[in-house]
């Protein structure tokens, strides 16, 4: 048994360390806010996927999920306006919004304790940063991946990345 700095002793929880120690929850909510949940955090991971599947149906470069045991997860909001597609060969499913088509939850086939959600839903931390990167091999040629950016002349609020020599590209755009 050690003191802290304070004097207290280690073990001897006082009560507010206590409700400290409680699960605290993140919550997030698709772009119409008919649908709203939770997890409880710290989240189990977090990650990039490049795989085709979740590019195309976020119709982004990439999407960045954050993962959560199921049992840590709660819909509080909802849950009659959730629609869901199942993937036959995969066994995975994506759950969207009825209203605004916001995708909401991925289901791996292979994991079913896990439910993976957006890291765009949520508007705070969750404890885990996407230090992971899932299908890197289908990393697209045209994502951002931070080259210096400048002013676009006469657009203002546009910057743009200037084109590299042609004999720097090894592959077409
Ligand atoms: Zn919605």
């Amino acid at each position: 048994m050690s003191k802290t700095r304070t004097g207290r002793i280690a073990g001897a929880t006082p009560v507010k360390g206590r409700a400290l120690a409680q699960p605290a929850q993140v919550s997030g909510q698709c772009l119409c806010g008919t649908v709203r949940f939770e997890v409880d955090v710290p989240a189990r991971w977090a990650w990039h996927d490049h795989t085709r599947a979740s590019r195309v149906a976020h119709g982004a470069a990439y999407a960045t999920y954050v993962g959560s045991w199921r049992k840590r997860f709660r819909i509080l909001a909802g849950e009659d306006e959730i629609t869901r597609y199942e993937d036959s060969a995969t066994k995975a499913a994506r759950s969207f919004c009825k209203r605004c088509g916001t995708p909401l939850f991925y289901e791996r086939g292979r994991s079913r304790h896990m439910v993976n959600i957006p890291r765009a839903l949520f508007k705070s931390r969750t404890g885990r940063e996407p230090l992971y990167h899932i299908g890197i091999d289908e990393m697209q040629a045209w994502i951002y991946t931070g080259a210096p950016l400048g002013p676009l002349k006469g657009f203002p609020g546009v910057v743009w990345e200037r084109p590299r020599k042609k004999k720097a590209l090894d592959f077409p755009v």
